[in-house]
């Protein structure tokens, strides 16, 4: 089924400035999305709209709706969003708070009020899913860029979204990290059905690891399908 519903979508910045403009998106279970384009073009407004950042934290005049497993996301907060849709920003530093990794994982989940033994059940959970077993007492100090970003990954499955949103998760990780980072957003894609949605822009990555790549420019939705189809090879 669909899992994500973008409908007419335009945002506007208060300083005016427009960085979406009408884009609709229908994204079902199981698909694994890369949104690419030139940057500028919208790409980090988009995965803050898919969010739910857009509008509860980050300020703007928006038309048009985006709904995340059914939710529309001007409807519910963003704890709630939460648990249907996971975020990797872009700075992965900013979403770590130099915790041992188990705490990393396990804090979100306290804030939600889940108890203690669901909680260590669910911590060994996702660190399993991204290969991070034996990595519990590090803080992301000790961790390589990649390990940090699948660290930041576990932290987000914890809450065992449908769906996760990232921001070049991989922007400032070395080759080898960027392969695990997208071998381990495979493996979840393909054993789990869980549904993901990546800004990349290197276009090899993607042509390997995409079923799909929605080209942005300006704003808008330029082209959607195939990554073979949609990106020239360069
Ligand atoms: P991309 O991720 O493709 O580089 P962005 O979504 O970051 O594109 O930016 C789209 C447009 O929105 C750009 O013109 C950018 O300058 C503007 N923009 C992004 N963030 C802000 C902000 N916080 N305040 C004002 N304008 C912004
Ligand atoms: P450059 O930064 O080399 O001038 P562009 O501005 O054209 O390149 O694009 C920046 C990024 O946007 C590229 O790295 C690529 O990921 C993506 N991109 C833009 N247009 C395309 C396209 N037609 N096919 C594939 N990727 C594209």
């Amino acid at each position: 089924g669909e899992v994500v519903r973008v409908e007419n979508l335009s945002f506007s910045y208060p300083n005016g400035r427009r960085a979406l403009d009408s884009v609709s998106l229908s994204i079902s279970q199981g698909e694994f999305v890369a949104v690419m384009g030139p940057s500028p073009s919208g790409k980090s407004t988009l995965v803050y709209a898919l969010s739910g950042l857009i509008p509860h934290c980050v300020k703007g005049e928006i038309k048009g709706s985006v709904k995340v497993d059914g939710l529309d996301t001007r409807e519910h907060p963003v704890a709630e969003l939460a648990k249907r849709v996971g975020v990797i920003l872009q700075d992965p530093e900013a979403q770590l708070l130099e915790l041992r990794a188990v705490d990393e994982v396990a804090l979100p989940l306290e804030n939600l009020g889940v108890p203690a033994e669901e909680i260590r059940l669910r911590v060994g959970e996702a660190l399993e899913m991204v290969g991070l077993r034996g990595y519990e007492e590090r803080s992301p100090s000790e961790l390589s860029g990649g390990e940090k970003q699948r660290l930041a990954i576990a932290s987000v499955l914890a809450l065992r979204p449908k769906v996760i949103v990232l921001d070049e998760p991989t922007a400032n990780v070395d080759p080898p990290g960027t392969l695990q980072v997208y071998e381990t957003l495979k493996r979840l894609n393909e054993e789990h059905g869980l549904t993901v949605i990546v800004v990349e822009n290197k276009v090899e990555v993607a042509r390997r690891y995409a079923k799909r790549a929605v080209l942005m420019e300006g704003g808008r939705v330029v082209a959607d399908g195939e990554p073979s189809k949609v990106l020239r090879s360069d």
